[in-house]
């Protein structure tokens, strides 16, 4: 049923179908001024126009990173955000407390790279303190983690999705810029300070790393990591000169099958990767498609950047820019409602097939 019939649950809770207005911009306004407040004012949780309950938080805590993947952010690059223009983490914490008591549980670390932000492990415990949030993970290129693990396992992050796009030195060089070693040292203080699950996150790209799966594969086994094949995306300039390395996921799993029995229909949950097992093994291989089988009608997520703006989605630039809100001395009471009024104009889908080139943005701003 789609949203806005009679009897579709979100028309039902909101009264009638959100008036969608295009981009909602508060930028030196109060909330007053949203055309969504009727919206915001008779939903008393995240579930946007289209049926989708957001109960998932990635929080971009720094659009900086120590590596330069070629998908993701330009050699050379430095145009990164101001430092005063960073959400603080007093900011943070109450973004993400706000989200907590409207029914967000899950919140995810990301970046650019996360470790590069002093303090984390600091805020991170902060975030497992508050109120209805009970997962906290962490994206991360693993290039610090062998220096902060334990630091921030204690700090109540249990599971952590680390980026591994080779396992060749050179190759490694080529694509990020950095040294496998130090990525490989961060896995291995990782498995010590007993992040469970460890997922590696491997970009499959066509005549680039595409001969490795199957190495991937063994080395996952052998370490005991869960393994997720990505299909490049086209975010930012970098990501859509990616996509003519492009690489759909359905011919990995074929080629995969070939030599190992996958298992299909394993780990179901709201997560964007489908999972198959190796069977006989402990193993599970997301495939995440964004591309050839994308997943956008059980999103259950919104992200946030470094700088206070709430992407709605990764595919699309509408947004709601909370760092004004917040520095004008916004109420907790509206701080929810702004928070319930932009998930009224969180789209249906990206459009990464039919409209590459309308994501300006790089990855490294909303952490994927
Ligand atoms: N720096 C951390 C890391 O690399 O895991 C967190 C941020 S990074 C932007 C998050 C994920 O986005 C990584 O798994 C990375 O491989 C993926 N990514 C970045 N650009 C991409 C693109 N154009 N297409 C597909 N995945 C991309
Ligand atoms: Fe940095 Fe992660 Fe982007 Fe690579 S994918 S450049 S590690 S933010």
């Amino acid at each position: 049923m789609r949203p806005g019939c009679p009897g579709h649950e979100n028309t039902r809770k909101a009264g009638r179908q959100p008036q969608r207005s295009g981009r909602l911009d508060v930028s030196g306004t109060r909330l007053v001024a949203f055309n969504h407040l009727d919206y915001a004012l008779s939903m008393d949780s995240l579930i946007d126009p289209f049926g989708r309950r957001i109960d998932y938080v990635r929080l971009s805590v720094t659009d900086r990173c120590d590596l330069r993947c070629e998908y993701c952010m330009p050699k050379g690059f430095s145009n990164f955000e101001e430092p005063e223009h960073w959400l603080s983490f007093a900011e943070i914490e109450r973004v993400i407390g706000a989200f907590g008591r409207l029914g967000v549980s899950r919140v995810r670390l990301t970046g650019g790279e996360p470790l590069v932000r002093k303090g984390l492990a600091r805020l991170a415990a902060s975030l497992c303190a508050l109120p209805g949030i009970d997962d906290l993970s962490l994206s991360t290129n693993a290039t610090r983690l062998d220096k902060q693990a334990e630091a921030l396992n204690s700090a109540g992050i249990s599971r952590i999705n680390v980026s591994l796009d080779t396992l060749r030195h050179e190759r490694f060089k080529a694509i990020t810029q950095g040294k496998l070693d130090k990525v490989l040292n961060g896995l291995m203080a990782a498995k010590q300070a007993g992040f469970k699950p460890i997922k590696i996150n491997m970009v499959v790209m066509r005549g680039v790393n595409d001969d490795e799966v199957e190495d991937m594969v063994r080395f996952c086994l052998e370490h005991d990591f869960t393994l997720r094949f990505i299909e490049t995306m086209p975010m930012g300039d970098t990501g859509r000169s990616a996509t003519s390395r492009y690489m759909d996921l359905q011919t990995v799993r074929a080629r995969l099958e070939q030599q190992f029995e996958l298992i299909p229909g394993v780990m179901p949950g709201g997560g964007p990767a489908r999972y198959v097992q190796v069977a006989g093994t402990e193993l599970r291989i997301g495939f995440i498609t964004p591309i050839s089988r994308h997943f956008c009608a059980t999103c259950n997520r919104v992200r946030l950047a470094v700088d206070g703006t709430l992407y709605l989605c990764l595919g699309q630039e509408d947004k709601l820019e909370l760092r004004p809100l917040l520095r004008q001395g916004i109420s907790d009471a509206e701080l929810e409602q702004a928070l319930i009024a932009a998930i009224a104009i969180k789209p249906e889908r990206h459009q990464f097939t039919e409209k590459p080139e309308q994501v300006v943005r790089l990855m490294s701003l909303t952490g994927g």
